[in-house]
């Protein structure tokens, strides 16, 4: 069989041989005779296996001791809420910053405890480029100022950190986190559902700064609460322990491609090479302004739309898989996160061509 080449927005491909390992210890982890499954989550081994899963994503990012590290569970989408419960801290009012359908549902969540601010939006440009700093209407008042790092749907990717001054910035990175290195002191929150670069789905991600947990909105749930987590080393409750282990086998396998310096390097590589051969032809398209589109979510069209269908049968029958667009976007889109191989990307640029060459 020729290689499958997955393109899935998330849940998304794993590594390989984080798989291969994964079930190499199915059965019985490290001769503990127990599956990772079937572990209690006090129990010595998966405490070991959750402090290294931990230690590694520090070291990968370079975390800064102020700031704690959670593995949660309730998606990205939790965390819509989980935010301004946690960062309000007596203040009325956030800011946030539209960029796409992401941004869109952290604003329309956040409106449940605050007044949103929507301090700068994209939305006139249908989500296709970034508003310029200088452009942005940020209020002093703010608690904090959110945005969406990566779009996953539009593929639309901030290539700078915006400056908030002493207001919080904080970061939904569900679809950019790991893909390269990461400046955390430049962040209040930063936050990720684990389905598209770190594991499998069921696990979130939170990393925060110590000096904004610990003062809730009156009656926020007890799993809501960033501090709760942070004491109980995040066993407040059951964690999600195959998703937080299978995160730890990827942490290990980005510390072995040389870190996220060498993954920057290849992510950088791989999206040049696509998107030089969407805008080389006459054929594709790509929506997004070149100084934002996404290194990880590559949306591109195809010139004469009635031809989708067969382009994604025809690539499906060669093995690249889930090219389907987003629905509010249209034509296919090609997620082409850590795990996918350079040789992914080729497959689907040669592809590309003999699609254009036969029935362009
Ligand atoms: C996938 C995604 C989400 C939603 O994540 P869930 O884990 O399903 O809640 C939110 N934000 C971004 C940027 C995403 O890519």
């Amino acid at each position: 069989m020729s290689a499958i080449y997955n393109f899935s927005a998330g849940p998304a491909v794993l590594p390989g041989a984080v798989l291969e390992q994964a079930q190499a210890e199915l059965l019985d982890w490290r001769g503990s005779g127990m599956s990772v499954m079937e572990m209690s989550h006090r129990g010595k081994e998966f405490m070991s296996i959750a402090g290294q899963a931990e230690a590694d994503l520090r070291e990968l990012l370079a975390i800064p001791d102020n700031y704690r590290v959670l593995f949660l569970q309730g998606g990205a989408t939790s965390q819509f809420a989980m935010v301004p419960l946690n960062l309000l801290r007596g203040k009325q009012q956030a800011d946030y910053i539209n960029t796409g359908a992401w941004s869109k549902k952290a604003i329309g969540e956040a409106g449940r405890f605050c007044e949103v601010n929507v301090a700068a939006s994209a939305e006139d440009s249908k989500f296709t480029t970034i508003p310029a700093l200088e452009s942005w209407q940020l209020n002093s008042d703010a608690a904090y100022v959110h945005y969406t790092p990566n779009e996953t749907i539009g593929g639309v990717e901030f290539h700078w950190v915006p400056d908030t001054g002493d207001v919080p910035l904080v970061a939904d990175m569900s679809s950019t986190i790991l893909s390269r290195p990461l400046d955390v002191s430049r962040y209040g929150v930063i936050y990720a559902g684990a389905q598209k670069n770190i594991g499998p789905a069921g696990l979130t991600v939170v990393i925060v700064r110590d000096d904004l947990t610990g003062d809730t909105v009156a009656g926020t749930p007890s799993m809501y609460d960033y501090k709760l987590h942070a004491d109980n080393d995040s066993m407040l409750n059951t964690p999600p322990t195959y998703g937080w282990y299978l995160a730890g086998l990827v942490f290990d396998w980005l510390k072995q491609q040389g870190g996220l310096a060498a993954m920057a390097e290849i992510n950088q590589r791989k999206s040049a090479r696509l998107y030089d051969a969407v805008s080389a032809s006459d054929f594709y398209n790509s929506p997004v302004d070149v100084a934002c589109q996404s290194w990880m979510n590559v949306p591109f069209t195809l010139a004469d739309a009635s031809l989708d269908s067969e382009f994604l049968t025809q690539a499906a029958t060669a093995g690249l898989l889930n090219l389907k667009g987003h629905r509010s976007v249209g034509g296919m889109r090609a997620s082409i996160y850590n795990a996918m191989p350079e040789a992914g990307v080729g497959a689907l640029i040669d592809f590309m061509g003999e699609f254009e060459r036969t029935r362009g």
